[in-house]
C-alpha cells in the first residue's frame, strides 16, 4: 500500500494530475478519525490518491468519489484494487453536476475537488446529501496562490477560474445556512458545517 501511494505520487508528477498536497491530505485524515467519518462523498476522484488514503484513515469508513475523465477514472480503479479497497470504495464514472444520488443516501463528510470554477453548484447541489451533523471540506481554496490577486492575473481564463473561487469564498463567509473554517494548509482547504439553528 505504502509502495502504490509512492507510485501514484510519481505517476501524478509526471503525467500532471493535481492529487492534493501531503499536508492537506493528513489533516482529512486526521479529521476523519477524530470526528467518526463513516462515510465520505468525493467530487473529483482523479486517480483515486485522496479516496485511497481517505479509506485507509479509518476501519470502518467507506468513500464513494466521482470522476468523469475516462483515462483517469479507469486509473483510479485500477489503483483501488490493487490497494485492496474495492469493498470500502465506489468509483462513479460520470460528471458529477449530472450524477443522480438517491435522496436517502446521506454523507458524513463530502469532499468538493472537482472543476475549481464549479465549486459553488457542487456545494448547492450536494449539501443535500449531507448529514446533519456533517461537514463539506473543499480543496484548492488558495488556487496555487492567486485567490485574492484575480485583478492582476493578465491571462483570461485563469482570471475567472480564480474569480470563481474568490466568489466561493465570499459565498461560503456570506453563507446562511452554513458556518465555514479557512485553513492555511497546502494549497487551501475550507471546512464547512451547518449552522446550529438547523438541527
Ligand atoms: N481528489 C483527487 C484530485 C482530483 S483532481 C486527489 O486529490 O487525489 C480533479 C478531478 O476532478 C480531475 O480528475 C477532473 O477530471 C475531475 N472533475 C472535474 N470536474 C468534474 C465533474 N464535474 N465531475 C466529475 N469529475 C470532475
Ligand atoms: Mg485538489
Amino acid at each position: 500500500m505504502k509502495q502504490k501511494i509512492l507510485e501514484m505520487e510519481s505517476y501524478a508528477q509526471e503525467k500532471n494530475v493535481p492529487i492534493i498536497e501531503k499536508k492537506s491530505i493528513a489533516f482529512i485524515m486526521k479529521y476523519i478519525k477524530d470526528n467518526n467519518i463513516k462515510s465520505v462523498l468525493e467530487l473529483g476522484s482523479a486517480i483515486g490518491y485522496s479516496a485511497i488514503l481517505m479509506a485507509s484513515s479509518r476501519e470502518d469508513v467507506t468513500v464513494t468519489t466521482i470522476e468523469r475523465d475516462e483515462e483517469r477514472y479507469m486509473e483510479c480503479l485500477k489503483n483501488v484494487k490493487a490497494c485492496g479497497l474495492d469493498k470500502k470504495i465506489n468509483v462513479v464514472f460520470q460528471d458529477a453536476m449530472e450524477v443522480n444520488l438517491s435522496e436517502d443516501l446521506k454523507y458524513d463528510l463530502i469532499f468538493i475537488d472537482a472543476a475549481k470554477g464549479q465549486y459553488k453548484r457542487f456545494f448547492e447541489k450536494y449539501k443535500y446529501f449531507l448529514k446533519e451533523n456533517g461537514t463539506i471540506i473543499t480543496d484548492n481554496i488558495k488556487f496555487h496562490g492567486y485567490v485574492g490577486k484575480s485583478q492582476k492575473i493578465e491571462s483570461k481564463n485563469l482570471k475567472s477560474l480564480v474569480e470563481k473561487i474568490e466568489d466561493y469564498i465570499e459565498f461560503l463567509k456570506d453563507n446562511e445556512e452554513f458556518d465555514t473554517l479557512f485553513y492555511d494548509i497546502g494549497d487551501g482547504l475550507s471546512v464547512s458545517k451547518w449552522k446550529n439553528e438547523k438541527k
